[in-house]
Parts: structure tokens; C-alpha cells; sequence
């Protein structure tokens, strides 16, 4: 649905992407995550057609987003990070401007824009002025002209930036709706906010990805975590010789168990705690804890920021 490769942009001195390349498959919930200027907003415009790339190639539902923009437009919902809405206007205007922009027949117009409002929960705001709205209210009528036209793809840029708790649940159950029939790829730099949303993570940083996964691959490590009620003395040893374990590192607990951190050798490679088990089982330890150790998201982006 969308294929992006080699985007290379300056801004001036500034190398905001330095050769980014992914794809998205239909139907996808894809997060870009990165911390602030890494190069998210860059990309999302030339997504959308509002920025050229230096260098690169951008196709959307199989058009050339850069040589045909208007006609990948019409395809595409776009948030961008500080919607353009016109802060005088009554968001029932708004809306019924951005579906005359939009093109869609006048037949059409008015069961268009009631579908958008009852997606985003704007029944009663209608007549009220944007200006007048709270953020998170603007956010929704944001979204509203981003889905006005039934687009395939909506590109959503820091959705929830600015909301209160409350707002942001809101919105993610929106994007959640949104996502049964659309491909969605949205940007934030919140971890939560792409453990909540997506299916993939796209993390980048200074202008480059860095990762590119599902979430469910990203928390997968080959390591479990052991804890005995005492902490028998070969207890390491025997550890070391099960078949795909490469190193173990002890630790007493804070209720004085022994706590064994279990590395296996290679991602991908079978469990190792049935083996594990089996072996506690025949030396009749004492087990309080077995488990397989999974990464966060968190700590995966925290050992990027840290070796960037
Ligand atoms: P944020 O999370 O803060 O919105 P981002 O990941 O969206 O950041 P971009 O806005 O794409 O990052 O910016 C990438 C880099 O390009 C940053 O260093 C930014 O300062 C720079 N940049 C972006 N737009 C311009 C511009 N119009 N002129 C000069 N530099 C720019």
C-alpha cells in the first residue's frame, strides 16, 4: 500500500532523512516512533505530497506520490501535526468547506460529514466555532476532515500531541475504529501510545530507521528468568550445560531468593525454559518464578537511543 525507498532530505545544512526506506501491507497499524527531530514530520509531508524529497521514491496504493500527488491525495487522510483549521468557522462549515475541497458530490456531502461527526463524537459541537473548542476537540474535527472522504490510508501526525488523559484515550479508540478499515500510519514519540495502536513500529532516529518489526518480534529474546527459593550451589553450572543457553548471571532477590537471569544463545531459537524446567524438576529445586524475559518497547528504544 505504501512503498517508500532511499528518501533522502535536507534542510539546508540539516540532514533530516538520511535514506529511509519501509513498506506498509493494507490494513496495517504501523507506529513511527522517534524521539523529537528525527524526522517523522519530514516524512509524513512527503507522504502526503506537501514536501519533495532530495532523493527517493514514494509509491501509495501503486501511484507515484511524487509525480501524481493530487491523485495520491485523494486516496489519503491527512492530521497533520498542527491541523490547519480556520478557527472562525462553525465546525459544520469547516467540514462541509474541506468536502466541497474534497470534491465529493454535492449528493453525497451531508451523509458523508454526519459519518465523519459520528465517528469522532462531534454530534454536539456542530454548531459551535473551532476556535472556541478545547484541543482535544479540535483534534477530533481534525480527524473528521482526515476520514471525511473514506480514505484507504490515513497518515496521522502526532494525533494525541497536547491531550489530556482523558482525550487521549479517546482518541486511540478512535484511531482503533479507524484502523478496521483503513491502513493507518501514525507518528509520536509516546511508546505507550504504539503499544496500544499498532501492529508494527517503524523507530527512527536522526534520520534514519533504526528498527523495523512487529511488536511481537521486538519483545521476543531467546532469555528466561529463573527464581529458586535457595540458591543451590552447581545451580549455575547445570544451568550452563542445558542445550541453548549461553551465559547465566545470579542475583539474590530482595526476599533473599536466588534469581537467575538466563541468556540463550540466539533470537529465534526455541524456548529454552521447558528445558530449564525439566532440569529443576530432576534436581528437585525449589521454583518460585519461570518465566521468559521479554523486552519493552522501552527498553528496545532505550538501547537505540543509547548506541545512536
Ligand atoms: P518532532 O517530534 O519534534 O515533531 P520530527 O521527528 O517530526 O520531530 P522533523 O520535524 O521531521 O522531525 O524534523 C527533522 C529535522 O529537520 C529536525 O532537525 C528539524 O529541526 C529539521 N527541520 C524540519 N523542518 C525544517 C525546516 N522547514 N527548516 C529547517 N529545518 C527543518
Amino acid at each position: 500500500m505504501i512503498e517508500v525507498s532511499g528518501l533522502k532530505k535536507s534542510y539546508g545544512s540539516v540532514e533530516a532523512l538520511r535514506g529511509v526506506s519501509f513498506d506498509i501491507a493494507e490494513g496495517e497499524v504501523v507506529g513511527l516512533l522517534g524521539p523529537n527531530g528525527a524526522g517523522k514530520t519530514t516524512i509524513m509531508k512527503i507522504l502526503t505530497g506537501y514536501l519533495q524529497p532530495d532523493e527517493g521514491t514514494v509509491s501509495i496504493g501503486g501511484l507515484d506520490a511524487l509525480r501524481q500527488p493530487q491523485a495520491v491525495q485523494a486516496q489519503l487522510g491527512y492530521l497533520p501535526e498542527n491541523a490547519p483549521l480556520y478557527p472562525e468557522l462553525a465546525v459544520q462549515d469547516y467540514l462541509l468547506m474541506i468536502a466541497e475541497l474534497r470534491l465529493i458530490p454535492e449528493t453525497e456531502r451531508l451523509a458523508r460529514i454526519s459519518e465523519a461527526v459520528y465517528a469522532t463524537n462531534l454530534q454536539e459541537h456542530l454548531t459551535r466555532t473551532i476556535g472556541t473548542l478545547s484541543k482535544g476537540f479540535r483534534q477530533r474535527v481534525g480527524l473528521a476532515q482526515a476520514i471525511l472522504h473514506k480514505p484507504k490510508i490515513l497518515i496521522l501526525d502526532e494525533p494525541t500531541l497536547g491531550l489530556d488523559p482523558t482525550q487521549i484515550v479517546d482518541i486511540r479508540r478512535l484511531v482503533r475504529r479507524m484502523a478496521e478499515h483503513s491502513t493507518i500510519l501514525f507518528s509520536t514519540h509516546i511508546l505507550s501510545e504504539v503499544e496500544a495502536l499498532c501492529d508494527r513500529v517503524i523507530i527512527l532516529m536522526n534520520g534514519q530507521v533504526k528498527t523495523d518489526a512487529r511488536l511481537s518480534e521486538l519483545a521476543a529474546t531467546p532469555n528466561a528468568v529463573l527464581v529458586l527459593s535457595e540458591g543451590p550451589k552447581d545451580a549455575e553450572r547445570l544451568l550452563r550445560e542445558v542445550t541453548g543457553v549461553k551465559e547465566v548471571h545470579y542475583a539474590q532477590t530482595r526476599e533473599g531468593y536466588a534469581a537467575y537471569r538466563i541468556l540463550g544463545r540466539r533470537r529465534g531459537q526455541r524456548d529454552i525454559c521447558p528445558a530449564i524446567y525439566e532440569l529443576a524438576r530432576e534436581q528437585n529445586w525449589t521454583l518460585r518464578e519461570l518465566r521468559r524475559d521479554v523486552r519493552t518497547l522501552e527498553s528496545v528504544f532505550n538501547e537505540m537511543a543509547t548506541s545512536a
